[in-house]
């Protein structure tokens, strides 16, 4: 028989997956795959509930339901001052992954270079691929993670089509300030490339923090392709709701990717994610104190049991250098080890870099978007097991 794709056939399967598999199998406490304890707000599932049982449970636009459209443009006027035609710009998908792919099928052309940051989301690097792009990577280095120019301006060049990156990123919880987000607009406009910019965690951003759009930086507008997501934003990960902002011209080619892929998204959630969209301003600061709290509670015990926490500005996660607790093996051992032996999940970070070079191999991702006694119950585990 003939084979099956060869890139696709080639990857194995992700690390969220095999993660949480193994922490289901070992009935760990799992700060593995992000997603949170919360139930979500009662308006949100109580909307999406009630539109399910007298709504129209139909195909619906292939754009997505007015609605929906039109709070996605009305949330990023009043958290970003842009102004957005929901009629032409705005476009709903299944979840931020699906955008993902729909913007990278939609806009790379076989051959184009696409500038990418490790460490980054498990998803881009195959689907640059797959879409024919010629990834360029540059490096983030810990504690700080920041934007090394040189390297970036190098990895530009006249074939760039496009530069994807994440803000707030996971896994390393790192905010572009709008310096960085400056540098990375003027490399686009000298070369003439497309930003698509992953903002998921946009309203997970701590310590006083506010988070910028690239689209809102100077020339920007209708360079940039903006993904959010209702997983994200009210704790509904299991929803798959994403959205995409772009300018009309580039929203085109993304929407002719989309049409082919899911076409659309069921009608009830699209209807409870306008719900949470147009939520008061005190429901969006009060998701990110809680977040804030949360990392403060899981990072200040993980350091007192001897991991050294790094920084996190953003997301819902926690990266740990394990050395200090005296563990020699690589990362992918170490979330092993303390699964089985401990009864708690995390994730290697090397799984957020290119398998083909080397990655760092001593930093393990922690979730804390859980109940209080969820994470109490993990350092607990922890704690007992490094005391030996
Ligand atoms: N991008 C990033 C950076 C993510 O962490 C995630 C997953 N949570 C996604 C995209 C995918 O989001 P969704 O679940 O809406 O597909
Ligand atoms: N984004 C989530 C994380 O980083 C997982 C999403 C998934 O499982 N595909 O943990």
């Amino acid at each position: 028989m003939k084979s099956a794709n060869s890139l696709m056939s080639s990857l194995g399967t992700t690390v969220f997956e095999v993660m949480s598999a193994l922490a289901r199998e070992h009935k760990s406490v799992n700060l593995g795959q992000g997603f949170p304890d919360d139930k979500g707000p009662d308006e949100v599932r109580a909307a999406a509930a009630d539109y399910l049982l007298n709504g129209h449970n139909q195909y619906p636009p292939m754009m997505g339901i007015a609605e929906l459209r039109q709070a996605v443009a009305e949330h990023a006027k009043r958290f970003q001052g842009l102004e957005v035609d929901w009629q032409s710009e705005v476009l709903v998908t299944s979840g931020a992954t699906e955008a993902l792919g729909d913007c990278l099928f939609g806009l790379i052309e076989p051959g184009d270079e696409v500038v990418l940051i490790e460490p980054l989301y498990d998803s881009y690097l195959p689907m640059v691929r797959r879409a024919g792009g010629i990834p360029k990577l540059v490096r983030l280095e810990p504690p700080t993670w920041r934007l090394p120019k040189e390297e970036l301006a190098a990895a530009f060049s006249d074939r760039t089509k496009l530069i994807l990156f994440n803000t707030p990123m996971n896994p390393c919880s790192k905010v572009f300030d709008e310096e960085e987000l400056d540098f990375i607009a003027g490399l686009c406009l000298k070369h003439d490339a497309y930003a698509i910019c992953d903002e998921v965690y946009e309203h997970i951003i701590f310590d006083d923090r506010r988070h910028v759009s690239l689209m809102t930086r100077p020339n920007m507008r209708n360079r940039t392709v903006r993904i959010g997501s209702a997983g994200k934003s009210f704790s509904l990960t299991g929803w798959k709701v994403g959205y995409i902002t772009a300018a009309p011209d580039l929203m085109r080619s993304i929407a002719k990717t989309h049409q082919f892929m899911t076409f659309t998204t069921p009608p009830n959630l699209q209807w409870g994610a306008a719900t949470g969209l147009r939520l008061g301003d005190s429901y969006f600061t009060g998701l990110a104190q809680d977040m804030q709290r949360k990392r403060d509670r899981l990072a200040g015990a993980l350091s007192e049991i001897g991991f050294e926490v790094l920084p996190a500005h953003g997301t819902y996660f926690v990266t740990t250098d394990f050395r200090p607790l005296g563990f020699n093996g690589t990362d992918e051992d170490f979330c092993r080890h303390i699964t089985v032996e401990a009864g708690v999940t995390a994730v290697p970070v090397s799984a957020f870099y290119d398998e083909s070079v080397q990655a760092p191999r001593h930093f393990a991702r922690f979730c804390f978007c859980k109940h209080d006694a969820t994470l109490d119950s993990a350092v607990e585990r922890l704690a007992a097991h490094f005391r030996r």
